[in-house]
């Protein structure tokens, strides 16, 4: 399919450019980070705390665009999938609360063992749990989180959100690196994501609900 291996293709190339790119950007950055830090060292000047944070922040871009482009081979072990999920929703609930989001755990079972990259799995975990953080908005907003098999090989996992909603449109391009919806979105979350579920023999997919979005993980389970 063209389509496919066009996206391949930029994503490879996507891969190459951001190594250099990091590389390029890392150096300068903690140069300046050093000099500046002994500039303001004298004075102890407020704007001091401001560039650093920046500078900081900078460079946490720089990483994560690098972890997102520069796929690692995933280092996969028996786990139980539902200690994986219970872990990332408790590390997203703080945040939750900030954006004044619910968000519940529905486990049908707490013994579904999968063999999976734990801390990839997180990762799209957590993409997906923000992103639907961002879809609900300003309103009081719920995001429940399920896991239930569906039969003897496969299992899934259910995030919905009663947010905005995703479109026909939009769901077409997932995947495709740096679309985006959103004014300060970097467009890479599930183009990561979906790469992941792919290296688990799985599949993600999206859907709009009457009152929000519903993704879907499906992954292979240990019998
Ligand atoms: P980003 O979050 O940086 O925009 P993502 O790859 O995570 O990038 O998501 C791509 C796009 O998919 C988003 O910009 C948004 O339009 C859409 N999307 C993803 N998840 C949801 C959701 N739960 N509800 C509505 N739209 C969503
Ligand atoms: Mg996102």
């Amino acid at each position: 399919h063209e389509d496919k291996l066009m996206r391949l293709e930029k994503l490879a190339l996507l891969g190459q450019l951001s190594a250099g790119l990091a590389h390029e950007l890392r150096n300068p950055m903690q140069s300046v980070r050093g000099f500046v830090q002994f500039l303001f060292e004298e004075q102890n000047h407020h704007y001091k705390d401001i560039v650093l944070t920046e500078l900081d922040r900078m460079n946490q871009l720089v990483n994560d665009f690098l972890m997102a482009t520069q796929p690692t081979a995933p280092k996969k072990e028996k786990s139980v999938l539902e200690e994986i999920v219970e872990e990332t929703v408790e590390l997203i609930r703080g945040e939750a609360h900030l954006y004044n989001v619910e968000v519940h755990f529905v486990p049908e079972t707490k013994t579904t063992i999968v063999f999976v990259d734990q801390s990839q799995i997180k990762q799209v975990l957590i993409n997906l749990l923000k992103n639907a953080m961002e879809a609900v908005g300003e309103a009081l907003g719920k995001i429940i989180v399920s896991t239930k098999r569906i039969n003897q090989e496969t299992v899934v996992i259910e995030v919905i959100d009663n947010g905005v909603g995703i479109s026909m449109t939009i769901i077409e391009r997932i995947g495709e690196p740096f679309f985006s919806t959103k004014d300060e979105g970097t467009g890479l979350g599930l183009s990561i994501s979906k790469r992941i579920i792919q290296e688990h023999q799985g599949m993600i997919e999206f859907k709009n609900t009457q009152a929000g979005t519903k993704v879907s993980v499906t992954l292979p389970v240990v019998s």
